[in-house]
């Protein structure tokens, strides 16, 4: 740290993203990146562009914009577009959390939520899950503070039901509930359907996962008009040239061939749950995904040695050496080929530690 960095961040400890490694060439099951490429449309849209790059960016984005409120049949106004959405979500936390408006999340969800608040300086409390995982929502309902949940939720993958989420919308109307559905197209039930109904309630999406764009950084957020303003404000106030124009060229491809990611996010729905079965009977506990990853537990090796043990065989995946979670690990659903090589290493790492131990 040098003298010079604000005291106000001192404490700030920073999102640390899954590896990407460089070394060596890894079965990489550890970021949740879709296997498969985006379609040649893609390609075309944004090479089109780069040939444009001494232009800044449409600040609005509108095509891309347009063609999403479209898809989701909604008008416009209702849609940001970000630079992932992590982007939106940070929006969202310095929007509408301050010290008289905290956070309320889950124990265990997807880890940039606290650092989100803390460096907007919010202060949050978490909600433990149960002991399977699942979310207590009634303890959210009438909780009188801003809310995000990831549905389904990460790296547990468990999905809640639309008529619980809106029942922690309704009961929190005067507090911004964020439901964010990056992996909504593995399973998951939507809270589309609500916005016509509540002005509390922002959805976010990504382009990340389901639509095999998590390089060219694209998500979105869907609300009511008020709220969409509210966020656009802060995007007008940060970097009114948040998405670049490959980026955007890219989005309005993937969305224009929506039917090919359609058919991608049921491949990897069947190679999960054939993944599921058979790491079920190599005796791992894995909960009932809802989303492109499995999230795992053995009573043969530990978290961390699973983890150590599948790099060291070529598979990366994803351990956090976190309290309640430590014994877990997330894999995520690749290829089929993929999934038949880390099932083998596994198979083969059991054997050994069977044998040994
Ligand atoms: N939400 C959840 C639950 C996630 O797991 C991720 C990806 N790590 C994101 C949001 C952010 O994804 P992106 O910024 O790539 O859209």
């Amino acid at each position: 740290m040098s003298r010079f960095f604000s005291s106000k961040y001192a404490a700030l400890e920073a999102y640390v993203p899954g590896e990407q490694p460089r070394d060596q060439k890894y079965i990489k099951l550890n970021t949740n990146e879709s296997p498969f490429p985006p379609s040649p449309k893609v390609t075309e849209y944004a090479a089109r562009e780069a040939g444009r790059l001494q232009l800044y960016s449409d600040p609005d984005s509108t095509e891309v914009t347009r063609a999403v409120a479209e898809h989701f049949g909604l008008s416009p106004r209702q849609v940001l577009l970000t630079n992932g959405s992590d982007e939106i979500l940070n929006f969202a936390f310095m929007a509408f959390g301050d010290a008289e408006h905290p956070f309320l999340f889950p124990d265990i969800t997807y880890g940039f939520y606290e650092v989100f608040a803390d460096l907007n300086g919010i202060p949050y409390e978490t909600i433990p899950l149960r002991e399977d995982w699942s979310i207590d929502y009634k303890a959210y309902c009438g909780a009188g503070k801003n809310i995000v949940i990831a549905n389904p939720n990460a790296p547990t993958g468990l999905s809640l039901p639309l008529c619980e989420i809106e029942e922690i919308v309704r009961t929190n109307p005067d507090h911004v509930v964020i439901v964010d559905e990056a992996y909504v197209d593995f399973g998951g039930e939507s809270a589309l359907p609500l916005i016509e109904k509540y002005d509390n309630l922002l959805v976010t999406r990504t382009f990340s996962k389901s639509r095999s764009l998590a390089g060219a950084r694209l998500g979105w957020g869907m609300g009511q008009e008020s709220l969409m303003q509210d966020l656009n404000t802060i995007k007008y106030s940060t970097n009114p040239y948040n998405i670049n124009r490959m980026t955007a060229a890219a989005g309005l491809a993937a969305m224009e061939e929506n039917e090919y990611y359609l058919q991608n996010a049921r491949t990897i729905i069947a190679t999960r749950d054939r993944t599921a079965d058979a790491l079920r009977q190599l005796g791992f506990a894995v909960t009932d995904s809802r989303t492109n990853f499995l999230f795992v537990s053995a009573d043969w090796i530990s978290g961390g040695d699973l983890y150590r043990e599948l790099k060291a065989r070529g598979i990366l995946i994803r351990h956090w050496d976190k309290p309640r979670i430590g014994n877990w690990c997330r894999v995520t659903v690749g290829t089929d080929e993929e999934m038949d090589a880390f099932l083998a290493q596994v198979t083969q790492l059991r054997k050994e530690v069977l044998t040994n131990g």
